[in-house]
């Protein structure tokens, strides 16, 4: 007896769904529907019945959409491939591809496992949801199947109903919405709802029989009050008494922290017409009659909602002060509502306005596609089309670029494990690491334990994402320093052994703590990759350490900031009034450039020292017979200019290479090079060159700002401080 009344139900569905199409395509309908039926013979649903009720309600929900023949027999078909022995092929060369693709894509959405409860995670995951989805039909046949199974989930054991429950709030409810399928996504929102929310929706409904005993009264009164004015006016209109939401109430209260005696649409009425200028009339009337509510009118016929949604909202206050939202809309605006995107092949109509996002394609494609089954094909879902979702075997979701590769994947989660990565499995199978990811691949990378191990220099070629790239290159830097290290480790030492006598007058480790506070230096390991890769010469430490063992010995001229002996040259360039030989130095602490302001300095012992005039280190001690003399520049214009600059940095090997070909390349002449790191990592390298003119400097200025790590690079004039 059973038995027969099941198959009464499947009988009279199935007619239903015959009804809504040609009867042209009846034969493929019950093709289909046998298929399946054959398929799934010896399965049972959780809750007793044949399985094939499942395919047959989804089938049924989806031809009252009026979605074309393809999409309908994808519904029957649809979970062949995943529960039974049918391949994507068998359904291919029975039905044809289109049919094959849908149902292949609803088969690769229910393998995304989503096990999450942050809803942060669930945005990234309707993203993937949506790139795999690719074709909108296969995302409208899911949120079918996810209505019939939220609707049958009493069956399931607790903890499954609320991994479903979760899944479809976060997931597939919001989807939804943004398909504008509004009574699927308040089915799938309520019933997750009660399921995750117990306590808070029975806390929702308590305060709505607490505050609003009489409800069911006060809407009756409120619908035959408006169903009389309307008449009275000779307006035909439906009238309803709106259902509640208590999952919206509950997300009032908690998005927008509005209390409950806030919450303006506890009392709601919809009222339906045939045309727009209906609306607006009934509109006029209902404020005529009732008193509005400042602020909380809403046009959304002449700016409809991103999702297509399009009604006038109001609330006015009843005569007993309670408020009551009222929606004023057309037949073809709630059918609109009610199913979204599905509802522009049902009315073949074109949308009125500008859509934001994925909908602002609707217009132009409706355009250019007047049909609307052909219009419903090629509204594809390629919204992430530059974008993989990827997941690790714990579920989390990873965006990385189209193209992406496992490499790109490992390095996504953490440098160490790109790093260490020797191999990937995809969806359990191990892959060329060449390999390019899909979205909804579960990618699980397999790395070596060998603390030595690194990336290949091959994988540059194969990564698509910046960050791999550069951790890669990061790596070889870092062996690079650490090779160079070594080697200015055997250089230093070796000059040690080559002087003796240092050693014999200090102990090294007090020559090293010497050296690290005098060149300011962070650790040994800074200077010993300075030595290795050759931004400091070993001469300039050594230096250094003699002066620092052995103060005194060393001439004050052989400092790094003195002009070196190249100087000569310049004070052949300066003219001393009244004399005809006399000793000329620059000095150090300004290094005046010509062209500079200069003024002479004698000293008793060493002649005549040149300033810039406005140095403040020029201090005249009178006493001692010293005096300041009038000095010009001599040189001729365009021969060559002295100049001092600074390039700021934050350090990395070769940045000193770099720098001076920047420099070289503009033919400017570096006469004194000197590189100062501090602690921050933070390098200074101090130059001074000899340029034609200033056009040059500026470009060898700009070239050096486009130096990689270069953070500026200007003039400077050293001892104006
Ligand atoms: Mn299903």
């Amino acid at each position: 007896m059973a038995k027969l009344t099941e198959k009464n139900v499947i009988d009279s569905l199935l007619n239903e769904v015959l009804e809504n199409y040609d009867e042209t395509q009846h034969s493929l309908i019950n093709e289909a529907f046998l298929y399946a039926s054959e398929g799934h013979k010896n399965q049972k649903r959780k809750s007793g019945e044949s399985y094939i009720t499942h395919p047959l309600q989804v089938a049924h929900y989806l031809s009252r959409l009026n979605l074309d023949i393809e999409t309908i027999i994808a519904a029957f078909l649809h979970d062949l491939i995943e529960d039974t022995d049918v391949t994507y092929n068998d359904i291919k060369k029975k039905f044809g591809i289109e049919v094959a693709d849908i149902v292949d894509g609803v088969t690769k959405l229910d393998k995304i496992n989503y096990n999450s409860k942050e809803e942060a995670k669930a945005d990234a995951i309707r993203k993937m949801v949506i790139a795999m989805s690719k074709d909108i039909r296969v995302l409208i046949l899911k949120l079918a199947d996810r209505l019939h199974n939220i609707e049958t989930i009493q069956y399931h054991t607790d903890w499954k109903q609320e991994k479903i429950a979760n899944e479809t709030l976060y997931v597939y409810a919001p989807l939804a919405h943004r398909l504008g399928l509004q009574s699927i996504k308040h089915t799938l929102e309520d019933i997750s709802f009660k399921i995750l929310f117990d306590k808070q929706n029975k806390e929702i409904q308590d305060q709505i029989s607490q505050t609003h005993p009489d409800r069911k009264n006060q809407i009756n009164d409120a619908v035959d009050i408006i169903k009389t004015l309307l008449s009275d006016n000779s307006i035909s209109a439906d009238v309803f008494g709106r259902p509640k939401h208590n999952y919206s109430i509950y997300k009032k209260i908690v998005n927008n922290g509005l209390t409950f005696n806030e919450i303006n649409d506890l009392v709601g009425i919809r009222i339906i017409t045939d045309d727009v200028k209906n609306c607006y009339t009934i509109l006029g009337l209902i404020h005529a009659n009732f008193q509005p509510v400042l602020g909380r009118f809403k046009d959304f016929i002449s700016m409809p909602k991103f999702n297509l949604y399009q009604s006038l909202h109001t609330t006015v206050l009843t005569s007993n002060g309670n408020k009551m939202e009222i929606q004023i809309r057309t037949h073809d605006m709630h059918y609109r509502a009610e199913y979204g995107v599905a509802a522009h092949w049902k009315y073949k109509e074109k949308p009125s306005n500008d859509l934001q996002e994925w909908t602002s394609e609707l217009s132009e494609m409706s355009t250019e596609y007047p049909d609307p089954n052909e219009f419903l094909k090629h509204m594809k879902l390629d919204l992430y089309e530059n974008e993989v979702f990827c997941l690790t075997p714990e579920g989390d979701v990873l965006s990385l670029p189209q193209g992406s590769t496992p490499v790109d994947f490992a390095f996504a989660i953490h440098t160490q494990v790109g790093e260490k990565l020797i191999g990937a499995k995809v969806n359990g199978k191990l892959v060329n690491l060449s390999n390019e990811l899909k979205s909804g691949d579960t990618v699980e990378i397999l790395t070596s334990k060998d603390k030595s191990k690194g990336p290949s220099r091959d994988w540059l070629n194969i990564v698509k994402t910046t960050r791999a790239r550069s951790k890669i290159r990061q790596w070889y830097q870092k062996q690079l320093k650490d090779e160079d290290i070594q080697k200015g480790k055997t250089v230093l030492n070796t000059w040690l052994d080559e002087h003796s006598e240092v050693l014999e007058a200090k102990s090294k480790d007090q020559i090293i703590h010497e050296l690290l506070s005098d060149m300011k230096l962070p650790n040994i390991e800074t200077l010993y990759q300075s030595l290795g890769n050759g931004n400091t010469g070993v001469n300039i430490v050594g230096n250094k350490i003699l002066k620092l063992v052995f103060p005194g010995d060393i001439s004050i001229d052989e400092d790094l900031y003195s002009p070196e002996r190249k100087s000569d040259s310049k004070t052949d360039m300066i003219i001393v009034e009244g004399y005809d030989d006399i000793q000329v130095r620059i000095a150090k602490c300004c290094v005046p450039v010509p062209g500079d302001d200069i003024i002479g300095f004698v000293t008793i012992s060493n002649g005549i020292a040149i300033h810039r005039s406005d140095c403040l280190n020029v201090r005249i001690d009178l006493e001692k017979g010293e005096r300041i003399v009038d000095v010009n520049w001599g040189y001729t214009p365009n021969t060559g200019t002295i100049v001092w600059m600074e390039i700021e940095a934050i350090d990395r090997p070769y940045l000193l290479r770099d720098a001076t070909i920047a420099i070289s390349d503009n033919g400017g002449n570096i006469l004194v090079a000197k590189s100062v790191t501090n602690s921050k990592r933070i390098v200074s390298l101090i130059f001074q060159l000899e340029i034609s003119d200033s056009d040059q400097f500026e470009t060898i200025l700009k070239d050096a700002k486009n130096i990689e790590n270069v953070f500026d690079a200007s003039r400077i004039f050293p001892g104006k401080s």
